[in-house]
């Protein structure tokens, strides 16, 4: 099986921003999830750094606010150099950019906090075209994410939202209620995370 990344860990970090473990554990249930996914389809993956048509062509990947959080943190925090001038440069940018503001030299400037939908979209076979959406051209082909941990993350997610019994929790994920949090990461007003880049820089 194809081990999961481990927990990432930013100890300092982790002790000054409370919101951030809760994210941390969140993702890595994710990304267990998906390595379990990977392995149960036993094809090959198609997806692999530097393979970046999917970070332009999906103009609708959900984000919630607690993965908004963490980008912002990331981006102001944790970016510097180049990546951190070209980013702040997208995000001013971003509604003539056609593509997703994070994407630098084909990576994402973001990948340890990259949102669960960027986690959970991988491809089988053979990689996408430029200006392919693989959901829509070759669904058989797009892995389908294990239901249960993508349900578990998505409950625990909910704690960030003061929703602590775990009966409700199930009823809001179960219901689909629960992605009303999010937004479309091409719609979120990012010219606001870049001038608190600049703040910070
Ligand atoms: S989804 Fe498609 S474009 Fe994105 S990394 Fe995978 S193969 Fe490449
Ligand atoms: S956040 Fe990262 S992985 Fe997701 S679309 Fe943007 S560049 Fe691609």
């Amino acid at each position: 099986m194809k081990t999961p990344p481990g927990r990432a860990r930013y100890p300092e970090d982790e002790k000054r921003l409370t919101w951030l473990p809760l994210l941390l554990e969140i993702q890595h249930l994710t990304d267990q999830g998906v390595a379990a996914a990977i392995q149960a389809d036993g094809r090959r993956l198609a997806c692999a750094r530097g393979c970046a048509a999917c970070c332009r062509s999906h103009v609708d990947i959900p984000v919630y606010p607690l993965e908004l959080m963490g980008i912002a943190w990331f981006a102001r925090e944790r970016l510097d150099g180049d990546t951190r001038a070209i980013v702040q440069r997208q995000l001013l940018a971003h509604r003539d950019l056609g593509g997703c503001p994070f994407l630098v030299n084909e990576a994402c400037a973001i990948h340890p906090l990259r949102p669960m939908a960027c986690r959970q979209f991988n491809v089988f076979n053979s990689v996408c075209a430029v200006g392919e959406d693989a959901y829509h051209t070759r669904r058989g082909d797009v892995m389908r994410p294990d239901c249960k941990s993508k349900d578990q993350a998505l409950r625990e997610m909910l704690r960030h939202h003061g929703v602590h019994d775990g009966r409700e929790r199930r009823r809001l994920v179960e219901s689909g209620e629960v992605h009303r949090l999010a937004q479309s990461l091409r719609q979120i007003r990012w010219e606001n995370l870049a001038a608190h880049m600049a703040a910070a820089t």
